[in-house]
């Protein structure tokens, strides 16, 4: 789950790490407020789930409260990687010496949190990981001490000669690696964390991702789940039991359990194609998730044929047959569909298929080559 820039910063906040102050507003009258409340210049900044912000237009300096308004009318409104802004958050504009990064991330190749540092801060971390490698300073966490504060020294002297901002730093570097754990998060990060001309170190943006399976024990992070500003058919999906995650192909995938619903889309890759999404009904299915996972499939316009691929354990084919067949009954299907199924009930299921006019096949590597041709075709 993301969080928004306003409500990470609130984290970092309690937990002592310097922020400007701010407000969020919903309209350029409520922007023009706050600006004339802070009294200063200000920032007007996009509130959506994404990166990249700034480079989209979506973070506008303002010299006034006049300014603020009309920054906020652009902004509101706008899209940035397909997401509608809702919400701006209006900052006093701090001055900038320098532009540092600071981030917390679970790594899988160490199996610990990691904390990364770079002086190369303010642009797209990636891009610096990938073009200057020896900018970015890594230390993994024993989880057991947590970052100990030698370890966050030698990270600030990366970024810092002066002592002072050393220090900040190595501070500010101990406060997030705290708010990630007691957030539950999978990462957490500060780019720019910056100097300002007195000497002071900020956190001018701040970004938390939390792992969704963190969510269950922690109600106050759940309850900051804004689902006006996630992928309508991820949230769909959730309320439905599904797991599903949107991609960028064409052949809609439709499998029970996540380990053949991996398998499925290496499969298709194989074979040439591209996997439109992950989605896997779960262990134990019933038609009505059949009905839905459907549903979402066939929204995504860029689907130009369903693949089923279902092995029948605990799942019963026939009740993966009666959705289909139910869910198609509901629904016109405008796009060819290409179903495997074996195991518990498979006989059922085929039978159940046959005379609704579909055809089963038991063979994946079978169905996966048609899936993909005939996507390939429509294409
Ligand atoms: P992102 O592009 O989504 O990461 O949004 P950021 O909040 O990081 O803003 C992008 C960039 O805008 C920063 O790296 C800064 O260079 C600039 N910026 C953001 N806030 C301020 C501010 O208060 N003052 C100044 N001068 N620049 C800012
Ligand atoms: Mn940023």
């Amino acid at each position: 789950m993301n969080l928004h820039e306003y409500q990470a910063r609130a984290l970092l906040k309690a937990a002592g790490i310097p922020v400007p102050d701010g407000e969020v507003a919903t309209t350029p009258d409520e922007a023009e407020a706050v600006a004339a409340r802070l009294g200063s210049a200000v920032v007007v900044k996009a509130q959506v789930h994404a990166g990249g912000r700034g480079k989209a237009g979506g973070v506008k300096l303002a010299a006034n409260a006049t300014e603020a308004r009309g920054h906020a009318q652009q902004i509101l409104g706008m899209r940035i990687k397909g997401l509608v802004v809702e919400r701006v958050l209006v900052v006093p504009a701090a001055k900038i010496a320098s532009e540092s990064y600071l981030g917390v991330i679970v790594d899988r190749a160490s199996q610990r949190p990691v904390i990364m540092v770079s002086p190369a801060g303010g642009v797209d971390i990636e891009e610096v990981a990938a073009k200057t490698p020896e900018k970015l300073f890594r230390v993994a966490i024993d989880p057991r001490f947590g970052l100990l504060p030698h370890q966050a020294m030698a990270l600030a002297f990366e970024l810092y000669d002066d002592l002072g901002q050393v220090r900040q730093a190595a501070t500010i570097m101990q406060q997030l690696y705290r708010v990630f754990l007691d957030a539950g998060g999978s990462l957490a990060e500060i780019n720019p964390l910056i100097t300002t001309p007195e000497g002071e170190v900020l956190a001018l943006d701040a970004k938390i991702v939390v792992d969704d399976n963190e969510l269950a024990r922690r109600s106050s992070i759940a309850a900051l789940r804004d689902v006006t500003a996630e992928d309508s058919s991820e949230v769909e999906a959730r309320n439905a039991g599904l797991s599903y995650v949107n991609l960028d192909g064409n052949v809609g995938c439709c499998v029970n359990g996540a380990g053949l619903a991996m398998a499925t889309m290496d499969l298709v890759k194989y074979y040439g194609g591209e996997p439109a999404n992950f989605l896997d009904i779960g262990g134990s299915s019933s038609p009505e998730k059949v009905v839905a996972a459907l549903r979402i499939i066939t929204r995504d316009r860029n689907v130009k044929s369903i693949l089923f691929n279902i092995f029948g354990g605990i799942t019963r084919c026939d009740d993966v047959a009666n959705g289909i067949v139910q869910a198609t009954g509901q629904m016109k299907l405008d796009r060819p569909i290409v179903i495997r199924l074996t195991g518990t009930n498979e006989d059922l299921a085929i039978e159940i298929l046959r005379k609704a006019g579909f055809e089963a096949l038991t063979d994946m590597d079978e169905a996966v080559q048609q899936a993909v041709k005939l996507a390939q075709e429509a294409a």
